[in-house]
Order: C-alpha cells, then sequence, then structure tokens
C-alpha cells in the first residue's frame, strides 16, 4: 500500500461489512474509531493549517443509502459523452495542485462505501432496467478510481461483472499504476483501462503523490497485454511556455509503450475551474503561475481559456496523436460543436452523436 492512512473512522452500521474487516487487516496500524465522534474529529480537522492534506490520511467507512449508478453532471451549454458514475466513495490520496476536489470535498477525507453487495446489486438492477442500450460506465465521480483499490479489491470484482455482460462497458480511470491485481481476469472487451496523462512538467510540478508518468505508462502496458482496452486522458492540458514540445513528447512516449490499436480512446480537456479553485489551491500551495488573467467565465461558469486559444491546443494536439495513429478515436471534454468542428474536424453537435462515436469503439 503506497499512501498512508494513519485513522479509520467506521460508521456503526458498517462495522459488520465483509469489505470493513477486510480493509481493517490490511491497514493494521492505523487507529481505529467506531461511532458517531466523527462529527466532532471533522471539526477539529477543519482547524487544522491544511484540513485537505491530512484528512488524505483520514479513511472513512461508510454505508451508501443513495443511488449508486448517476449520469455524469455535464452541462446543456456543452457536448456531453453520456457516461454514467458508478459511486464507491469519494476523496483521493494523491494531491494534484489543480484538482476541482478541493472546491467540492465539504469533508476532506477519503471514504469508501463498504457495503458492496448493495452496490452490485444496484448495478446489475440498473443494467437490467435499463436493458437495449449501451452503458459506459465510470468509477469515482469525485476520486481515482484504482487510488484505495489496495485496500477494497472492487475493481476486480467489476471486471468480473462487465466481463459478463453484453450491453455495458466500465471505464477505470487512474494516476497509479495499480493494474497488477487485474491482470489475470479477462476483460473480453468490456473495460477500458485509463490513464489520466499530462506533459512531463505539469506531472512532475503537480501531482503530487501520483505515479510517474513512465510507470502509468508501464502499467498501460502491461493491461494491453492482459487484453484490456486503453484510454488516455489529456486534461487538464495546461499550455504553459513551451508546452507544444512538452505535450508532444507525452504522445510519443503514449506510442512507444503501446500499440494504438489498444487504444479505445484519448480525451482533450485544456483546463478549466470553478473560481474558488485558485484561492484555494493557493492558499494550500503558493502562487501558481497558470492561474492567470487570461481566463474568461464559460457557459458553466467555470474559468476557461478563450475559444481560439482551444481549439489551437486541440488542434495541434490532435495533429501530434494522428502522427502515430491516423484512425485514433480523440474527443473533447464539455466543448461546443463549433469547437468539435475546428479543432478536431468533426461533425459532433449532439451528445447523442458522442455517445455512439464512443461507444463504436466498444462494440
Ligand atoms: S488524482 Fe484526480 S482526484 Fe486525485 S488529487 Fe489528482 S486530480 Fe484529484
Amino acid at each position: 500500500m503506497k499512501f498512508a492512512i494513519e485513522e479509520i473512522w467506521i460508521d456503526e452500521d458498517a462495522e459488520g461489512e465483509r469489505l470493513t474487516g477486510e480493509i481493517l487487516a490490511r491497514l493494521p496500524r492505523a487507529k481505529v474509531f467506531v461511532g458517531d465522534r466523527f462529527l466532532v474529529r471533522s471539526r477539529n480537522l477543519g482547524l487544522e493549517p491544511d484540513p485537505f492534506r491530512q484528512g488524505k490520511r483520514i479513511l472513512k467507512l461508510v454505508k451508501h443509502r443513495g443511488a449508486f449508478v448517476k449520469p455524469c453532471p455535464g452541462t446543456p451549454a456543452y457536448v456531453c459523452c453520456g457516461l454514467e458514475i458508478l459511486h464507491i466513495g469519494q476523496g483521493c490520496p494523491m494531491d494534484c495542485r489543480y484538482c476541482a476536489l478541493q472546491v467540492y470535498l465539504n469533508r476532506p477525507v477519503l471514504e469508501v462505501l463498504v457495503n458492496t453487495e448493495d452496490l452490485f446489486a444496484a448495478l446489475r438492477a440498473h443494467l437490467d432496467a435499463h436493458s437495449g442500450r449501451m452503458h459506459r460506465i465510470c468509477t469515482g465521480e469525485f476520486a481515482d478510481s484504482l487510488a484505495l483499490d489496495p485496500l477494497t479489491g472492487l475493481a476486480r470484482e467489476l471486471v468480473v461483472l462487465f466481463a459478463n455482460r453484453t450491453d455495458a462497458s466500465l471505464e477505470i480511470k487512474t494516476k497509479t499504476d495499480f493494474v497488477d491485481s487485474l491482470l489475470d481476469v479477462d476483460p473480453r472487451g468490456r473495460v477500458v483501462l485509463s490513464f489520466s496523462v499530462n506533459s512531463a512538467p505539469v506531472t512532475r510540478s503537480d501531482e503530487l503523490r501520483a505515479a510517474p508518468l513512465e510507470r502509468r505508462l508501464a502499467a498501460a502496458r502491461r493491461a494491453a497485454a492482459a487484453g484490456y482496452r486503453l484510454g488516455f486522458h489529456f486534461d487538464p492540458i495546461i499550455p504553459l511556455p513551451g508546452w507544444e514540445d512538452a505535450y508532444r513528447e507525452t504522445v510519443d512516449a503514449i506510442y512507444r509503450a503501446v500499440d494504438p490499436d489498444s487504444v479505445a480512446w484519448i480525451s482533450l480537456g485544456v483546463l478549466r475551474f470553478v473560481p474558488q479553485l485558485k484561492e484555494i489551491a493557493e492558499d494550500r500551495f503558493g502562487p501558481i503561475r497558470y492561474y492567470h488573467d487570461s481566463f474568461l467565465q464559460g457557459l458553466d461558469g467555470k474559468s476557461r481559456l478563450p475559444v481560439d486559444v482551444r481549439i489551437s491546443v486541440y488542434r495541434q494536439l490532435a495533429e501530434s496523436i494522428r502522427r502515430h495513429s491516423p484512425n485514433a478515436r480523440i474527443y473533447l471534454c464539455m466543448e461546443s460543436p463549433q469547437v468539435w468542428m475546428e479543432s478536431l474536424g468533426l461533425a459532433i453537435h449532439a451528445d447523442e452523436d458522442l455517445a455512439s462515436y464512443l461507444d463504436a469503439a466498444i462494440t
């Protein structure tokens, strides 16, 4: 286990769950607390100099009572890909300086949902109730899909389920290289193991505690050899001076590591953020040079670079990718039809267009 967990807080009703026992056995040195005193701990955490950093050492085990599967929260102003999110917990032991969780999580600890029998029952029921359409499901809206997998073992169980479905695919998205527990399961073409990647300078300076790029790519290579489709997400692309060469080198490194045919899709998303993030991140990390005055407010209320800058970035990255793989399935995250056309030359006008474009990579 790579990430240090110092405290485990267990909700009373989560104490008897099988996964709770397994996690406790895997973390024998952590202090364990059961019951409702977490509210006090949470208040005290808020008084510490950097609650967000300290919260990454605190694990909370809970039983989830709400919906396990929900649509990815897009916005009508941009084209969305129709992904559904399977809720497995929230929080992340890594600490990227640009991470939106710094704004979204009001309780900055790591939370794992331990009632996995309920999770699997809800997932099966969801797929069965909406059969007749393809589901693309991803784990972790407010979490990395694999960061806590050495503790939970959940990803392997999910791969087994999806390998036996013809109406759904699973995307596991990570900045770790924790893939080895999945390699002896045949995903039967239904699972995309995706790696968030960035330029080497951004990876080094901004993705604290994430696996170095070369380790992510080595993990991608092992996953492809085991039969997994691969995804790569360039998100957030941060166009600092020299970005053209830096991102081209990452593209080259990807195609040195893996065969173009093993790649299901590659997404591109230029840095965008809710305005509060700048203040919170700079409070934690000091001045960050990419939060500057050129950002404008986008249709979703987020700060975005001007559209001509974004188009130019997407064009150049797409060119680098297509040099290695002319038919690469490249897509944009939360952009307008105009940006799609001008940067990729693709007519993607509506959510359904994008959904079919991505579904074709799996079916
Ligand atoms: S890996 Fe993802 S979820 Fe984790 S800190 Fe980085 S951006 Fe946030």
